[in-house]
């Protein structure tokens, strides 16, 4: 469970990003996060793995004081926690494989990263993990030599090899074409649906974010100005979100 308690993010220049959160998120949710750019939507995901530190309020992920967490327990909060990001990030030069068993480095030290020492069943849970993504047959080839739909599968074995609880992804389908938006969005589902790990995304695509999730956030100037249900968003809580109402080609590419 994650909980945001009046919970502000100020930046050192002044922006005002995160104004009084309110939230709780329940394990097996699956989010999409939604608002125009700047409404604060990354802000919002990154205080989950404290890749940005809040300035007020309290946050807890699943029964941990995120503000508290420093060296050992930061290392224990964010193996708890996948990143997806909109470009991937994957180490180009190596393999797929490689880069799907990087997803253990926060179980090593840094000489057992560097000289590869992962365990029989750390190996074997990687290549499960590109079986499970439908990309076993590519372990063996360059990262960079896949296509970006790919590349996100690849992203997410990584994660899912970290065995999280929680799956933090930052506008996952925005580098990527409808066809394979979907894929990857329904690569999300079964992750959620299989092992219940909870998913939190941020989206451009407002169509995409009613057919995935079970609950949408609308961001709005740093707040939280839509929580409900698919369903529940109307034109009316778009108009709330977005300040106007969107038209047909908007609503599949915002
Ligand atoms: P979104 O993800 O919805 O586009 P962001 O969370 O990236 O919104 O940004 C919210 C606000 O915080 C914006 O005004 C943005 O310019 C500002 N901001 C984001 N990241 C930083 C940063 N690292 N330093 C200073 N200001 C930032």
């Amino acid at each position: 469970m994650i909980q945001f308690e009046n919970v502000s993010k100020v930046y050192p220049e002044g922006t005002r990003a995160l104004s009084n959160i309110n939230l709780t998120i329940k394990d097996g949710e699956f989010i999409c996060i939604i608002g125009l750019s700047g409404a604060g939507k990354s802000t919002l995901l990154r205080t989950v793995n404290k890749m940005h530190d809040i300035s007020s309020g309290s946050l807890f992920v699943n029964g941990t004081d995120v503000s508290q967490c420093k060296g050992k327990s930061l290392r224990e909060l964010r193996r708890g926690i996948g990143m997806i990001f909109q470009s991937f990030n994957l180490v180009s030069r190596i393999s797929v494989y490689k880069n799907v068993l990087s997803g253990r480095a926060g179980f090593h030290s840094f000489w057992g990263v560097l000289f590869s020492h992962y365990s029989k069943e750390e190996k074997i849970l990687a290549l499960k993990n590109l079986e499970l993504m439908g990309i076993l047959d590519k372990a063996y080839q360059r990262a960079d030599k896949l296509s970006g739909g790919q590349q996100q599968r690849v992203a997410l074995a990584r994660a899912l090899t970290q065995d999280p609880k929680i799956i933090l992804a930052d506008e996952p389908t925005a580098s990527l074409d409808p066809l394979t938006s979907k894929q990857v969005m329904d690569d999300f589902l079964k992750i959620n649906k299989t092992f219940g790990i909870t998913i939190i995304a941020n989206m451009h695509h407002v169509d995409l974010s009613k057919k995935y999730a079970t609950r949408i956030l609308g961001i709005k100037d740093g707040q939280i100005a839509f929580d409900g249900r698919p369903e529940e968003l109307t034109d009316e809580a778009l108009m709330k979100i977005y300040g106007r109402s969107l038209t047909d080609n908007e609503l599949l590419e915002k």
